[in-house]
């Protein structure tokens, strides 16, 4: 029998997950899995530990790790990745936001459809202030115009994987985790379920306004190195300029008109601005490929080869 593994990143859901816990494992009794639990607290300051405790303590299924300190959703899901030993693993929030039944449906996409990965996306953002939709939408049409890979809007982080992808996404070294891009950088067939938007089953969000732009920010950051472009636009438009001021100073001086020093030195000083950015842009594409050194991706991930299908392992 499979093992699925089911992590969940908590922070301060004590009132979660007794819920969840109990939501999800009845839900799992439908599919034939071994079912295991991965918790991971992060940091919480309410009576997340102890309920953990109390649960792993009545149920041997139940495993938690909990972290010296909040180091956030992104540490707590690579804890969970690396911790979990499934054959299937699932991402989950502690708020059932993320509809348990769904984990059927996934199990269907993995083991009959032959999809790597079944995730989902919301399909409205009801119940969400509207500043905070607008923001996620500019974030996502910029990051998708910059991104080589596409994140997708309304993506969650619930979804299934098998261990294949799971090893792929734990075979990407960085410290600096955005898991919506790692997930759609490792590639894999995904299928999208859809679902409409849900109201959290107890507590309150943990995101503020600057968690979120922070978030945004270095997800932007860490999956594109495009916006180091803007030396080269920067230094082009000051070229323009320079260009423009020529040709007027010229015309000037052919009409016999006045030329100011300041029309003659402005070109001049806009020739500098364009020549520094240049050299900086320069720069800057070896940043790039540091960056990508450092960072220290895989150069290729394998999906399937003739020693899976002799294993009896090969997929659809
Ligand atoms: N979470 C976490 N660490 C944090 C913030 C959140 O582990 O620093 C967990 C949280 O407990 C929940 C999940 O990440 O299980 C999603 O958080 P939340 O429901 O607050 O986000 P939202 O659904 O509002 O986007
Ligand atoms: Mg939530």
């Amino acid at each position: 029998m499979k093992k699925l593994s089911v992590i969940v990143p908590c922070y301060n859901e004590e009132e979660c997950i007794p819920l969840f816990y109990k939501t999800v494992s009845e839900t799992v009794k439908q599919l034939p899995v071994e079912l295991e639990f991965v918790f991971v607290d992060d940091g919480s300051r309410d009576r997340t530990l102890p309920v953990l405790r109390e649960l792993a303590r009545g149920d041997e299924r139940v495993r938690y790790l909990s972290f010296s300190r909040n180091f956030g959703k992104e540490a707590a899901l690579f804890a969970g990745l690396q911790a979990a030993k499934g054959d299937l693993v699932s991402v989950m929030d502690a708020d059932l936001q993320d509809p348990p039944e769904l984990l059927l449906t996934m199990y269907k996409g993995i083991e009959e459809e032959g999809y790597d990965c079944v995730g989902c996306r919301r399909t409205d953002r009801k119940n969400e202030p509207k500043v905070r939709s607008a923001f996620a939408r500019l974030f996502y049409r910029l990051i998708n115009r910059m991104a080589d890979t596409e994140i997708v809007d309304g993506a969650r982080d619930f979804r299934m994987m098998t261990r294949r992808m799971t090893d792929a996404i734990l075979s990407l070294p960085e410290r600096d985790r955005f898991s919506k891009e790692l997930f759609s950088w490792v590639g894999f067939k995904t299928k999208w379920l859809e679902y409409e938007n849900r109201e959290r089953a107890a507590g309150k969000t943990k995101w503020n306004f600057k968690k979120l732009t922070r978030y945004a920010v270095g997800g932007i950051e860490g999956a594109t190195t495009s916006l180091l472009k803007v030396n080269l636009w920067m230094a082009f438009l000051f070229l323009l300029a320079c260009f423009g001021f020529v040709v007027a100073d010229i015309v000037l001086a052919a009409l016999g008109e006045y030329v100011s020093a300041l029309f003659i030195l402005l070109p001049v000083l806009f020739f500098i601005a364009f020549a520094l950015l240049l050299g900086l842009f320069v720069v800057s594409e070896y940043i790039k490929k540091i960056f990508v050194q450092v960072r220290g991706r895989p150069v290729y991930l394998v999906r399937e080869s003739a020693e899976d299908l002799r294993a009896g392992e090969g997929r659809q």
